[in-house]
């Protein structure tokens, strides 16, 4: 039986095949469609053929039907060993990217994977990359020391993370691909020291607002309805409103509190002598888990109409996203006290449990009432031009991935 150092060392062996796997990775794009990508099809033939020659007992694709991609399909892979009981060890990645936004921004081409100074630069690099190749070799490496798992161990490499996860992990947990018991790590969010540990997310709640006036001569008010004067004061009125009413304070989370912040306005008239009729704005709206959305949607339903009443204007009111969160991860559950374990060891720190104004794909594992925990060790470059993972992170990460495997799956095997 090996110890726990003689695993450590060995994924510590695999440093140059895993910058390699991370550099192959960022060669092939996998940008949703409403970016205008097609996908993560590719990406998913390079992980589906590394996966077919591990020592998972089975791979299978769980293809979801998106009309929008060529061959209609957004893949996701789910690679599993069994275990003796009938219970699973997750690791869930995501494959998919956003765009790599302007380009004269970066200063290597975003598909062009490139190695300076211990940091591999490229598109997803961090997001979701590290993941994906952290997790892959930790899982690796401990199967390849034939020891016989207690547990299952499973990777889940999932599409659609980026916009709205709908061909992605909620079509797995339709698809009853996990089961109630599983324990799952979602290494999509952290900080550079790894010392934190995901186990709660508030609701997200983004409205569009419409409001129509009057538009007339800037000269002639009284004739017309401002609907810019309007919608810019219902913003302070709702922001002053919803921020007093759902006020409480959560220190688990940072900030400790709810927010509702105005952020996208449209240009609706390109003069200055002219009254708007019109004014669009956006609300993002980061609600603590303690509140129920529905009774901050119909304040501000109560809000618009009282607006529409005072002022003449017509106010519509839209949610462009409304993802609610789930019941936060017990924070001495079992997946917790084994990461808090593994970090310590392989870090030399503690991670606390925090909360985050979310999204991952721990939500939706803990709205199907599983405990889903969110670590990884990054610089927190994510949608940035120049992203970049930094190469001993990608290692250690598979380095507490690789230990919290082992004394999940196989517990008492392992001599610590
Ligand atoms: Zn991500």
């Amino acid at each position: 039986m090996p110890s726990l150092e003689q695993l450590l060392a060995q994924v510590g062996s695999h440093r140059e095949e895993m910058v390699e796997a991370l550099s192959e990775l960022i060669r092939i794009p996998a940008i949703g469609p409403e970016s205008g990508g097609s996908g993560e099809l590719e990406r998913s033939r390079y992980l589906r053929d590394i996966l077919d020659h591990s020592k998972f007992d089975d791979v299978e694709m769980y293809d979801a039907l998106d009309e929008r991609v060529r061959l209609r399909l957004r893949p996701n892979i789910i690679a599993r060993r069994r275990g003796k009981a009938d219970q699973t060890v997750w690791i869930v990645a995501h494959m998919d990217t956003v765009p790599p936004g302007d380009l004269s921004a970066w200063s290597t081409p975003p598909f062009s994977p490139r190695l300076v100074d211990g940091k591999l630069y490229g598109l997803g690099a961090e997001d979701n990359g590290q993941a994906i190749i952290s997790g892959l070799f930790a899982a690796e490496t401990l199967m390849s020391t034939g020891v016989e798992l207690e547990r299952g161990l499973g990777i889940a490499l999932v599409a659609d993370e980026e916009a709205g996860n709908e061909k992605g992990i909620r079509f797995l947990l339709q698809e009853g691909v996990f089961k109630p018991g599983d324990i799952i790590f979602v290494p999509d969010h952290g900080t550079p020291r790894g010392d934190e540990v995901e186990i709660a997310e508030k609701h997200i709640l983004w409205l569009k607002f419409t409001v129509t006036g009057r538009q007339v001569h800037a000269s002639r008010p009284d004739l017309g309805i401002n609907a810019m004067r309007v919608g810019s004061e219902l913003i302070v009125f709702l922001q002053e409103f919803l921020q007093r009413k759902y006020g409480e304070r959560d220190p688990l989370f940072t900030p400790d509190r709810s927010t509702f912040e105005p952020t996208k306005r449209l240009q609706t008239v390109g003069n200055v002598n002219t009254i708007p009729g019109e004014d669009v704005f956006y609300f993002d709206c980061r609600v603590l888990p303690r509140y129920d959305l529905d009774a901050v949607q119909s304040d501000i339903t109560a809000i618009t109409d009282i607006f529409e009443q005072k002022t003449g204007a017509r106010i519509r009111v839209e949610p462009v996203q409304l993802t609610r969160s789930g019941r936060p991860s017990d924070p001495e559950g079992e997946g917790m006290r084994a990461l808090r374990w593994a970090v310590q060891r392989v870090l030399g720190v503690e991670p606390r449990p925090v909360g985050i104004g979310g999204g991952t794909c721990a939500n939706f594992f803990r709205l199907a009432g599983m405990d889903a925990y969110v670590w990884q060790t990054i610089e927190e470059l994510a949608h940035q031009p120049n992203e970049y993972c930094v190469i001993d992170n990608l290692v250690n990460d598979a380095k507490v991935y690789a230990t919290v495997l082992a004394a999940l799956c196989c517990g008492s095997q392992f001599k610590a």
